[in-house]
C-alpha cells in the first residue's frame, strides 16, 4: 500500500478502538506512517501489546489500556475514531457473550458521545454477520438479514446491528458523521495462533502436522479478503465526501469453501497433516460472499491481493509464531 505522508496542517488525531487487534494493528500502523496522531484504546481481551511493539516508541503514537464501555477521558480531544473493538473470533466472543454484546452497544454508545463532543469523524466496523446465515447470495447492503436472535452467535451479530443502529440514529439527530463498513472474513499477520478461527487453525494445524479440523460437512462457504485491502478500504471510507447514504461491504468476493481451503492450505504448507470432519457449530452461516458494487463505485475501492498472495505472508507469520512458542517452551 503507498503511505505518502500528509502535511503537518492536514495530521490528525485518531482515536483506534480495538488497536492492539488484528486488524486494528494494521490501521494504527499505516495512519502513523502517513504522519497522522494516533490513540489506540484496546483492553487487551483478544489483541497483545507485542501487535504494537514496533512502533510504541513512536512518540506520534500513544496506547491506552481501556475498556469502552467506560467512556473515555473526555479531555481526549480528536479528529477521528475508528470503532474495531470487538473480539471477532467465535470462540472468543462467546466466551463472555454479556460483555460482547455490552462492548458493541455501550461501547459504541461511548465513543459515539465521545466523537460528539469533538466533532470527530466516526468509523464503525460493522461485519457480515450482521446477515446471519443469509438467504441472499451474494449478499448485498440492502439484504436485512437472517440472524437467530436468541443464539450462541447472538451476542455478536445482535450486537453489531444495534451499533449500526445507534451510528444512524447519531447521524439523523445530526450529532455525528457516522460510517459504516461491514467487514467480511478477513485475515493476515497478527492474526494471533490461539484465535480459533478457520484461517488461523488451519494454519497453525497444517505447520504442527495436526489434523485440519473441518466443521461440518465443509461445503460451507466464506470469502477472504486480505488485511492491507481491508485497511486501505476502511481509510477510504473514512476519508470520502459525502458520507455515504448507508454501510458499504468489504471483502474479498472470491469465494471458497470450508473443504477447498483446507485441502489448499495443506497444499501450501506442503503438509501431511489429514482433514478431519468435526460437528457444526449452532447457527454457523452456509454461504457468504460479498457483492462489492458499492464499494466499487461509492469508495473506488476493490481487493488488490489475491488469495495464493495473502497466504504466502500469512504462513510465514504463523511459522514465526510455532517457532517463539517452542523456543520459548524450551527455554
Ligand atoms: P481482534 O479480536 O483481533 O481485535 C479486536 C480488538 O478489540 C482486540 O484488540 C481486543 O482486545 C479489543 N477489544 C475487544 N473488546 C473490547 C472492549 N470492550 N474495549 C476495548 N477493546 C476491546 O479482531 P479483528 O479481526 O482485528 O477485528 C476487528 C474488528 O473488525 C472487530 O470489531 C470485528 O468485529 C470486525 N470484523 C472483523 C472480521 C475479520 O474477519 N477479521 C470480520 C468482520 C468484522
Ligand atoms: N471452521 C472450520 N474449522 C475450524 C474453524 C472454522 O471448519 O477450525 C469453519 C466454521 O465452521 C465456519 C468457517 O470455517 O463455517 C469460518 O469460520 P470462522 O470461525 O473463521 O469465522 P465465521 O466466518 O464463522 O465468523
Amino acid at each position: 500500500m503507498s503511505v505518502a505522508k500528509v502535511p503537518v496542517s492536514g495530521r490528525k488525531s485518531v482515536l483506534i478502538a480495538g488497536g492492539a487487534g488484528f486488524i486494528g494493528s494494521h490501521l494504527c500502523e499505516i495512519l502513523l506512517a502517513r504522519g497522522h496522531r494516533v490513540l489506540c484504546v484496546d483492553n487487551l481481551q483478544t489483541g497483545t501489546e507485542d501487535n504494537l511493539r514496533h512502533f510504541e516508541r513512536e512518540e506520534r503514537f500513544r496506547f491506552i489500556e481501556q475498556d469502552i464501555c467506560s467512556p473515555l477521558h473526555p479531555k481526549l480531544k480528536i479528529d477521528q475514531i475508528y470503532n474495531l473493538a470487538c473480539a471477532a473470533s467465535p470462540p472468543h466472543y462467546q466466551e463472555d457473550p454479556i460483555h460482547t454484546m455490552m462492548t458493541s452497544v455501550v461501547g459504541t454508545r461511548n465513543l459515539l458521545e465521545h466523537a460528539a463532543l469533538f466533532g470527530a469523524r466516526f468509523l464503525q466496523a460493522s461485519t457480515s454477520e450482521v446477515y446471519g446465515d443469509p438467504e441472499q447470495h451474494p449478499q448485498r447492503e440492502t439484504y436485512w438479514g437472517n440472524v437467530n436472535s436468541i443464539g450462541p452467535r447472538a451476542c455478536y451479530d445482535e450486537g453489531k446491528r444495534a451499533a449500526e443502529a445507534l451510528c444512524f440514529d447519531f447521524r439523523r439527530l445530526g450529532k455525528v458523521d457516522a460510517r459504516v463498513i461491514r467487514i467480511f472474513n478477513t485475515y493476515g499477520p497478527r492474526m494471533q495462533p490461539d484465535d480459533g478461527r478457520i484461517v488461523s487453525n488451519f494454519i497453525v494445524q497444517a505447520l504442527s502436522g495436526e489434523p485440519l479440523t473441518v466443521y461440518g460437512t465443509g461445503k460451507q462457504t466464506r470469502s477472504f479478503c486480505y488485511v492491507s485491502d481491508m485497511v486501505r478500504g476502511l481509510m477510504r471510507m473514512m476519508a470520502v465526501e459525502p458520507a455515504p447514504k448507508g454501510p458499504i461491504n468489504l471483502g474479498n468476493p472470491e469465494e471458497y469453501s470450508v473443504r477447498h481451503f483446507a485441502e489448499l492450505i495443506v497444499g501450501l504448507t506442503q503438509s501431511d497433516s489429514k482433514i478431519v470432519y468435526e460437528p457444526l457449530p449452532q447457527d454457523d452461516p452456509q454461504r457468504r460472499r460479498p457483492d462489492i458494487g458499492l464499494a466499487k463505485k461509492v469508495l473506488g475501492w476493490e481487493p488488490k491481493v489475491a488469495l495464493a498472495e495473502g497466504l504466502l505472508p500469512t504462513v510465514e507469520w504463523f511459522a514465526r509464531c510455532i517457532d517463539g512458542r517452542s523456543e520459548r517452551d524450551r527455554a
